[in-house]
C-alpha cells in the first residue's frame, strides 16, 4: 500500500498566456530578493511599459476567470501574440505636435 502525499503545489508552472495589457509574452521567474522573495511570478516581457505583473495566486484567478483554466487535462492552444502595432509610436510622434 502506498500511503497518498499531497503535493505542495508552489513549484506548479501555469500556462502561460499574452498578457492581458499589451498582447506581449508572459513569462515565469521566481522573485530572488525584494518583497516576493521565492515566490513564483508571472510577468510581461514588456512590463516597463504595460507593467503586467502577476503574483501565482493572482495569475491563477486571471486564468480561470478567462477559463483557460477550466479544464487541467486537455492541452491549451495558445495563439501567438500579435506583434505590437506600430501605432502607438506615431500617436506619440502627433502628440508632440502642438496645433497652433
Ligand atoms: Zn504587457
Amino acid at each position: 500500500m502506498s500511503a497518498s502525499s499531497s503535493s505542495v503545489g508552489q513549484a506548479e508552472i501555469l500556462p502561460l498566456v499574452p498578457c492581458t495589457e499589451c498582447g506581449g509574452r508572459v513569462y515565469s521567474w521566481i522573485a530572488p530578493s525584494g518583497v516576493n522573495a521565492g515566490r513564483r511570478m508571472y510577468k510581461c516581457v514588456n512590463k516597463e511599459i504595460c507593467g503586467y505583473m502577476r503574483s501565482s495566486d493572482e495569475y491563477r484567478a486571471q486564468l480561470i476567470g478567462s477559463q483557460l483554466l477550466a479544464d487541467q487535462a486537455a492541452p491549451v492552444h495558445i495563439q501567438q501574440a500579435a506583434p505590437a502595432p506600430a501605432s502607438s509610436v506615431r500617436a506619440i510622434r502627433e502628440a508632440t505636435r502642438v496645433p497652433t
